[in-house]
């Protein structure tokens, strides 16, 4: 809240009245404060790649091409590195779809455990590292009305990252649970986990905990932004309960319908 003063004040010097005006900024301030920091983000986000990719090119460029034995590397940083960019500016492409005001979901009716089953098998056919998947989902169906390709993309994000920071040997559970009016969705690893105070930060976009190990990773800070958005959008909510050292389990819920056969009887 800002308050504003006028003195009203007659030509003689006698002061003889005094306005106050209130007014309720705080909310557009945070939202230009959030979108300044946002741009901020961004564009360093961007420029670290491009300086990486700039040093590498020059050297190339100042005779190291000739040189089989570290071309190929230095070829290889700028690939990656012109891949995370890549990454990035569809994450942001992504997220600025979702902020605008026309923005829609396509809803269909699935069967959510074959679905995620689906989704699961598709990362064990292609994981290289070695970690074991275990399931605890039920074996009936359970209908959800979702954007298909939206969930899928929430499930793939919080998925790489229980990847991405799990140790060698260590298990992913993947957990659904039918409640009331809710199906409620976990991801467990045993990895690093996350501290107690930023379990709600890491929804932020670019918020890491650790930029620098983040970074190595391949990540662009805006994977779980972007889950969570999706997961709003379908009136379901998001959330981290974590161990340091021990794990990290993220939950989400869709809401679904509670007997699916009350709609025959
Ligand atoms: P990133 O691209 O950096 O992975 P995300 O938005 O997906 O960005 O995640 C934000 C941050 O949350 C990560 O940088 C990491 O610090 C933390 N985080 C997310 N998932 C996990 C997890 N399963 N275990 C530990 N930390 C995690």
């Amino acid at each position: 809240l800002r308050a504003n003063f006028s003195v009203i004040q007659k030509e003689t010097g006698f002061v003889n009245g005094l306005i106050t005006v209130l007014h309720d900024i705080t909310e557009q301030e945070k939202i230009d404060e959030e979108r300044r920091e946002f741009v901020a983000n961004v564009s360093h986000e961007l420029r670290t790649p491009l300086t990486t990719m700039r040093s590498y090119l020059e050297a190339l460029a100042d005779g190291a091409w000739k040189d089989e034995s570290i071309a190929p590397s230095f070829l290889n940083v700028t690939q990656n590195e012109t891949e995370r960019m890549i990454r990035l500016v569809n994450d942001l492409l992504q997220l600025s779809k979702m902020d605008s005001k026309d923005y829609r979901l396509t809803k269909g009716w699935v069967n959510f455990t074959k679905f995620f089953n689906h989704i699961i098998d598709r990362f064990e056919m292609t994981i290289t590292e070695h970690i074991t998947f275990s399931r605890d989902i039920p074996s009936d169906s359970i209908f959800v009305d979702i954007d298909e390709d939206k969930i899928t993309q929430v499930l793939y994000n919080i998925i790489s990252n229980a990847i991405k920071y799990s140790p060698e040997g260590g298990q992913i559970t993947f957990g659904v649970k039918q409640e009331i009016e809710e199906i409620v969705i976990s991801i467990s690893d045993q990895g690093v986990g996350i501290p107690k105070n930023n379990l709600n930060k890491v929804f932020e976009r670019f918020y890491r905990v650790d930029k620098a190990r983040a970074r190595n990773l391949g990540g662009t800070g805006l994977g779980l932004a972007i889950a969570k958005e999706m997961v709003l959008a379908h009136e379901g909510e998001i959330w981290a309960e974590s161990r340091e050292g021990k794990g990290t389990t993220i939950f989400f819920t869709l809401p679904c319908e509670q007997e699916q056969e009350d709609e025959w009887s």
